[in-house]
């Protein structure tokens, strides 16, 4: 049967009573099996509207539903525990997100597969190494294990590139402020690949962060494939994508909690 990953996330109400109960309702379905849960994590929040601090944690299951009804569970099932959330990166009482669903890659409107933003996010790696650090990402042809270890190195490189000098610099001089763990600067090089991709969005070319250990210009080359993210592709502001994108990738998960499913 096929494996899916899925993430939790909440910062309001009983959240550890919301996974529980998240976690039951999985368990529950007549087509998902095998349910593993990792321990609970601590996690600072991403920017300035989500409130206090979550709590995030992962499940490995198997499933024979194909992977737009898995969304369309995890989608009810946040209904049914009660998700309100009026701001995008607002509080919330459970997000879950399918992060992957065995090898596959799928660009739909409602679902993309594997989740944009699984391999840089330290607030799901973190749980998701726990518990299926082997699982390759079909992306970036490493496994989850080794990408949220090349996170855990500060301090960590981070190029940007793209764009026009001007809103480059601007961004690494924001960027070089905001965060004292970073090593950042412009770059250059852009392949047309990476500007196609930026035109596509409407941008010209994308503005493209880079994350990586290493210093010099090789330094990214330890992933098979490219560690970049498209900030042109976020509904935010370009500065504040970055922030975000920066935040979720230093900030230190703490173990909270074991799970209990019960
Ligand atoms: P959010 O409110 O941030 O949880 O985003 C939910 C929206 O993202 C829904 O419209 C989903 O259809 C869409 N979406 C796209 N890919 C995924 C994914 N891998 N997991 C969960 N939601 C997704």
């Amino acid at each position: 049967m096929p494996r899916a990953l899925v993430s939790l996330g909440g910062n309001e109400g009983d959240v550890r009573a919301t996974f529980r109960a998240a976690m039951e309702s999985l368990r529950r379905h007549p087509q998902i099996d095998a349910v593993r849960a990792s321990r609970i994590y601590s996690t600072p929040p991403v920017g300035d509207v989500a409130g206090g601090s979550f709590l995030n944690a992962a499940a490995d299951l198997t499933t024979s539903l194909d992977p737009l009804l898995l969304l369309d569970l995890l989608q009810a099932t946040e209904h049914q525990l009660g998700r309100v959330r009026a701001l995008h990166w607002g509080p919330r009482t459970l997000d879950l997100d399918l992060l992957a669903f065995d090898d596959r890659i799928i660009d739909h409107p409602r679902l993309t597969l594997p989740h944009p933003g699984c391999w840089y996010r330290r607030f799901v790696l973190d749980p998701l190494a726990e518990i299926a650090g082997d699982f390759v990402h079909p992306e970036k042809e490493t496994t989850f294990r080794c990408l949220r270890e090349r996170l855990l190195v500060r301090p960590l490189c981070v190029r940007v590139a793209g764009g026009d000098d001007a809103t480059r610099s601007r961004l690494v001089a924001d960027l070089v402020d905001g965060f004292d763990t970073i090593e950042c600067g412009p770059w250059e090089s852009v392949k047309d690949s990476e500007r196609a991709d930026g035109e596509k969005r409407g941008g010209s070319p994308g503005l493209l962060l880079w994350l990586g250990p290493g210093a010099g210009r090789s330094e990214f080359s330890e992933l098979p494939i490219v560690p970049r993210v498209d900030l042109t592709a976020f509904p935010e502001s370009l500065d504040v994508a970055a922030r975000y994108v920066l935040e979720a990738a230093l900030g230190e998960p703490r173990v909270e909690s074991s799970f209990d499913p019960g």
